[in-house]
């Protein structure tokens, strides 16, 4: 066996290795997860110390079933969900062309469902019709639920995929483990106008990060009978970074998770049990953890929280408002300098898009990131620093955006060739200037 090919035989077991491990690791850890943020304490010793003296069987024993109620919350919350993103009224928006040269049509209404979502929500609880807090004390059942709901979820979705693709941007890799992490269609949807990724990713996935932000700062009021200050804080980060993302939704379906990653369980079950559980544990943390700040702190906390949320968002807006007006626009006050990388379809035909270089976009090749990860340092350093599992998103945040900003070069370097290597000599850094 020659060396390309011994790397390549190599690189495929390791792939497939982590995918398994990904498939059969992430539900445990949103268990552990869970169970050590609500019942051991938020520590990381204790459920150590539980899982030394009980072993495999206490996994088991703390593993809780997917309750009736739990369904009745999950199903009901996915249902009205589906609703507003089918009936609620929204300008039509264009996707990006797609590798096959389709281009995906949209309705823009994510603001509409997440004003509806939020107060419908606090409406039920205002009204006494239903208690957010219930929420709370199912959580353990719903993620058990969500677990196997998003399993199966992924299962129709991979034979959906390979009997009845809704565009020829679909198609299987060859390997059947391969097929279910990635998935296999770009852009699956029910009849002409149910987007399913719009659904996972968007409508239930962000949407139950800021529908569980309120349920923890609801169920801390029930149990002490006020809001702590870290909590206020953390919650109203979640809220701003939440609603930011439905305020610019339909820029979200230009980005690689909707354009380029296909719907499989690394998108799909991420978006549906990852998101509402890891993404929110640092508001798990703090229901029984009611940090007092006092106000300098909690202030100064909120200021820099809000300020890196600005610059996220600033920096995609640069992006596709210069995607957007053809590059005829004002980027930091002057004519931003770009440029015109062309590459082929995988029709053959020649495109160009425009690559900016100034602004964020000149500072390094995937600065938003930095903004990113300090944001969701700032609405977990509420929770100060006794333990140090509220960190875990942040810590799996900045693993996740380093592994994606090495992928999407590689992607734009294969798409754009030289066009990418002028981008990389002009804009050097990866990540943090003069640092990555
Ligand atoms: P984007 O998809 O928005 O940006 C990368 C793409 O933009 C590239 O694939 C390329 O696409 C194009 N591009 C690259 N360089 C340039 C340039 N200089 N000028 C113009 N276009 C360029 O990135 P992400 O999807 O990673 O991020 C979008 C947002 O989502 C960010 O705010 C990010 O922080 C956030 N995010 C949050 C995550 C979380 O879990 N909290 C995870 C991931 C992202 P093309 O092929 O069109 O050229």
């Amino acid at each position: 066996m020659g060396t390309a090919e011994k790397s390549t035989v190599h690189s495929m077991v390791v792939t497939l290795a982590s995918m398994i491990s990904l498939l059969t690791l992430c539900p445990p850890f949103v268990i552990l997860l869970w169970y050590t943020m609500v019942h051991a304490d938020g520590s990381i010793a204790l459920s150590w110390e539980y899982f030394k003296q009980h072993g495999f069987q206490g996994l088991k024993t703390i593993w809780p079933l997917p309750s009736l109620t739990a369904w009745k919350i999950i199903f009901s919350y996915g249902f009205f969900e589906a609703v507003l993103q089918l009936a609620l009224p929204g300008k039509r928006v264009e996707g990006p062309i797609s590798p096959n040269g389709n281009i995906p049509v949209y309705k823009a209404n994510g603001m509409q469902a997440y004003v509806v979502t939020l107060v419908t929500y606090l409406s039920l609880w205002w009204f006494g019709i239903f208690n957010p807090a219930i929420v709370y004390d199912h959580l353990g059942e719903i993620y058990s639920a969500l677990i196997v709901g998003s399993f199966v979820f992924c299962i129709l979705l991979h034979i959906k995929g390979y009997l009845v693709p809704s565009s020829t941007d679909s198609g299987s890799s060859g390997n059947l483990i391969i097929d279910f992490y990635w998935g296999m269609e770009l852009y699956p949807r029910i009849g002409k106008s149910f987007d399913i990724k719009v659904f996972t990713n968007c409508r239930f996935g962000m949407m139950s990060w800021a529908v569980l932000s309120l349920t923890y700062c609801i169920k801390q009021y029930e149990e002490i009978g006020h809001v702590s200050d870290s909590m206020l804080v953390n919650t109203i980060l979640m809220l701003v970074y939440v609603s930011k993302f439905f305020w610019w939704e339909s820029g979200y379906w230009n980005t690689m998770d909707i354009a380029h990653d296909r719907a499989g369980f690394y998108i799909c079950w991420g978006c549906l049990v990852w998101v509402p559980s890891v993404y929110t544990s640092p508001g798990m943390y703090l229901v029984n953890h009611p940090v007092n700040l006092g106000l300098s702190l909690a202030l100064s906390i909120l200021a820099a929280g809000l300020l890196c949320i600005y610059i996220n968002y600033d920096c995609d807006w640069q992006r596709q408002h210069f995607r957007k007006t053809n590059g005829r626009c004002s980027i930091w006050g002057k004519t931003p300098s770009k440029i015109l990388a062309s590459y082929q379809t995988t029709k053959g035909e020649t495109k160009t898009s425009l690559l900016l270089t100034s602004g964020w976009w000149g500072l390094a090749r995937h600065f938003h990131y930095v903004p990113e990860i300090l944001a969701s340092f700032f609405w977990t350093a509420p929770a100060l620093f006794s333990h140090c599992l509220p960190y875990f998103y942040v810590v799996y945040l900045t693993i996740l955006l380093t592994d994606r900003a090495k992928r999407d070069d590689d992607r734009c370097s294969t798409k754009y060739g030289k066009y990418w290597k002028m981008y990389c000599q002009r804009v050097p850094y990866r990540i943090v200037p003069g640092v990555y």
